[in-house]
């Protein structure tokens, strides 16, 4: 069955975008038989730039199909998808991309018909030719997200262990709460500490996350300036520095994610 898992947390630079870039790649390299599908739910677009080019992200969009179309177009979703070629292998990851123009979709969506389903609809036509499907959000809780997490099953929570990751965490669990209430198979798959430090206070706020949520807690992502690079690079962190210690947590992180599966 395909595993749908979105990535959600409200607060922005908590590393979600980082998290669904090298998730996304790292299941497909993992297992070049694996099909992933990453989702780029987000107006901000990085996760396309990344892959695509900030001008495919930013730029005008003359005959360029994105999430955009599929939300409020209700363009199938067949016809935005792209391949992308991951650097340094045969390995292919399809991705659904977003554009800046994604930002007003929120308000050309307000007045529709079940609009918090548009993305579960669109993704019931394809889903079936993918083992997984990764979603991006954007850092609110607004209708994108809402779409995102009605379309999903799993939820990865990202979390900076040294900004008070528990502040806000109440407010992302209650929209949770009430997203089951349509979507009652939604659950949380894990909590993964991202840019983590070398300090105190990131041990002892990691060490606070273990008692609050125990085995939900996941593997941590070191904070290590060739992730930050690696995006710069257009490239996943296996192609960018695949011998170094923030490849090698990405992939802790990926054996929990299968095995939780
Ligand atoms: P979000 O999607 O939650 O806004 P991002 O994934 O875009 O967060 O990360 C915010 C910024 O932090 C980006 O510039 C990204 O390159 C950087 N970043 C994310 N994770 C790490 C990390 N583990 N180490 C270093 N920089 C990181
Ligand atoms: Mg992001």
């Amino acid at each position: 069955m395909t595993r749908i898992i979105v990535n959600a947390n409200q607060k922005g630079g908590v590393g979600k975008t980082t998290l669904a870039i090298n998730l996304s790649s790292g299941l497909a390299r993992i297992n070049p038989r694996q099909r992933v599908l990453l989702v780029d739910a987000d107006p901000q677009a990085n996760a396309t730039a990344v892959f695509l080019g900030i001008a495919f992200a930013a730029g005008p969009r003359t005959h360029i199909n994105t999430i955009y179309e599929v939300l409020v177009e209700q363009l199938p979703i067949e016809q935005a998808l792209q391949q992308v070629i991951l650097a340094g292998g045969d390995v292919t990851l399809s991705i659904l991309p977003s554009h800046l123009d994604l930002a007003s979709a929120e308000l050309e969506l307000v007045n529709t018909f079940e609009r918090e389903r548009r993305l579960s609809k669109a993704l019931a036509a394809i889903q079936s030719q993918f083992d997984y499907i990764i979603i991006d959000c954007p850092p609110s809780l607004g209708l994108l997200t809402l779409n995102a997490l009605m379309a999903a099953r799993e939820v990865l929570i990202p979390v900076d262990p040294g900004f008070f990751p528990l502040i806000g965490l109440n407010l992302l669990h209650k929209t949770i709460e009430m997203v089951r209430q349509s979507n009652p198979g939604l659950h949380i798959l894990g909590i993964v500490p991202t840019l983590q430090d070398r300090t105190a206070l990131a041990r002892d706020t990691v060490e606070q996350l273990q008692e609050a949520f125990g085995k939900q807690l996941l593997p941590a992502i070191p904070r290590r300036v060739a992730i930050g690079e690696a995006h710069a690079a257009g490239q996943d962190i296996f192609a960018y520095d695949g011998n170094g210690d923030s490849a090698e947590a990405f992939n802790a992180l990926l054996q929990e994610v299968m095995a939780r599966g």
